[in-house]
Formats: C-alpha cells, structure tokens, sequence
C-alpha cells in the first residue's frame, strides 16, 4: 500500500502546503483521503493519476477537507480522455450522502449524476467495509465534530490509520493499536492545545499508546511549523516520526512502513 501526503496543510493559505489530501494507492484502489482546496491542482503537479481515482473517503464536514470533492467530480465529467466509465465511490460519516445532495441543486445536477457511475454512502462506525477483496475500510469516531472520524485501511500487507481531526483520544489510541502507520494531524503548537486538536508532543503520544511502527504528520496550521514537530513528537513517541511535506512517499507493509522517498 503505497501513500503519498498530497496536501499537508489545513484551510490557512499557504505557498507550501494544500489543504488536507492523501492519496493511497494499493492494486486497482486509488483512494482520496480527504479532499480540501488545491488537491486537484496538486495531485496533477505530483503526477499522480487524478483519474483514475475510485473513492474519496471524507473524515468529515468541514469544507477544508472535502471542498474540492464536486471539482473532482467536474474535472472527471468534462476532462478524461476518453471519457471516465469506471465509478467514483464516495465515503464517510453518516451525513456524507446528506451533504451531497444537498450541494447538488448549487453546483448542479451533474454532481449526483455526472455522466459515469457515482455512489455515496455513509459508512457506520466499527463495520468493516470491503473496498475490494483485500481492503477493508473501518471508520471509528474522534473528538473533533460530532460526525468526525478517524480512517484504517487494511490490507494483507499492512494497516494505515488516518487520524482526520482529533483531539486527543485514548479510544483512538486503542483502536489503532498495533497501525503500522499512524497517519495523525498535528494542529496546533504544544503550549497551545485544544480538546478538538493534537499537539506534535500529543500526536507522539497518540503514537506510543497505540503502538504503531511509524508516525506521520500532517495537517499543519503555520505557527506549529516553526516548533519542530517532528522531535517534539518523536520524544513522546519513541520512535519513527517525519512531518509531511506535500508530496512525501510512503510504503506500508513489505518492512513496516518505511518512507520511500
Ligand atoms: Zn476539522
Ligand atoms: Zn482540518
């Protein structure tokens, strides 16, 4: 299972970093995690193949983190050559399918049927659901809004959590024991924390409980960057930590979540 951290920032404007996005390759999957402003514009610049996506898994509703989901959609009704067949499946907290329809009469009836096959579904906590015959979704709920949940994808090879939004949780921690990557938001700076948001000293925590081989950090607001998160992190964890960069890519499994690159 491959990921790449395509958008590692939050919905502050920055040069540097998109609002929140991953992509997670593994066989014929391509999956969004998340979906916020500048994901399209970026997944392009990385090269990576924004066509061929087949699921967008929302954590949940704040726009950054799913604001360019019906661009998506546009972008794969009027731009693929030839046109787009394969269906697009969009996932998430109940209340993703209410959502939807109710951005369809704005931005148009072409986000509910865009010419090629599209499926919404909300997906309830604790029931593993199959994306294919190797790949399971489960969805588990975080302290962040009512309606936010963390991510686990696993596979044969490997298990990814995605924190989403969080704050810290020992719940979340037991949920992801043994993740091979923790995929986990790193918010706010440690002498500012939230219920609602982690700390790079939290995230490291959140690590160490749940026992994960590698932690990875995303989902940046400005004034954390200038803190060092990633040793922050890595002195409560003891273990592997990087902070994401917008582009940065990782393997899970065949050795135990080890940066590629
Ligand atoms: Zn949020
Ligand atoms: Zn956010």
């Amino acid at each position: 299972m491959e990921l790449v951290t395509v958008g590692t920032g939050t919905v502050a404007p920055s040069a540097h970093r998109t609002a929140p996005c991953h992509y997670v390759a593994r066989g014929g999957l391509r999956i969004l995690l998340d979906c916020g402003a500048g994901s399209l514009h970026r997944l392009a610049a990385l090269g990576l193949p924004w066509q061929q996506v087949s699921h967008v898994i929302v954590s949940h509703f704040h726009p950054d983190h799913w604001g360019e989901l019906p661009m998506l959609v546009y972008a794969l009704k009027y731009t693929t050559v030839p046109p787009r067949r394969d269906p697009l499946v969009v996932l998430g907290p109940p209340g993703v399918v209410r959502l939807l329809k109710t951005l369809a009469p704005a931005y148009g009836e072409w986000l509910l049927d865009p010419g090629f096959p599209i499926g919404f579904l909300d997906v309830q906590d604790g029931e593993p659901f199959p994306l294919d015959a190797d790949v399971n979704l489960e969805t588990f709920p975080v302290p962040h809004t009512p309606e936010s949940v963390a991510v686990s994808l696993t596979a044969p090879e490997g298990r990814l959590v995605y924190t989403g939004d969080t704050g810290p949780s020992v719940q979340l921690a037991r949920w992801a024991s043994g993740c091979d990557l923790l995929l986990a938001e790193c918010s706010l700076p440690d002498d500012q924390p939230l219920d609602m948001h982690l700390t790079p000293t939290r995230a490291g925590e959140l690590a160490r409980e749940a026992g994960t081989r590698r932690l990875v950090l995303t989902h940046f607001y400005p004034p954390v960057e200038t803190t060092d998160p990633a040793r922050r992190a890595a002195a409560a964890f003891g273990g592997p930590v990087t902070a994401a960069k917008d582009g940065d890519r990782f393997t899970i499994g065949g050795g135990g979540g080890r940066a590629s690159c």
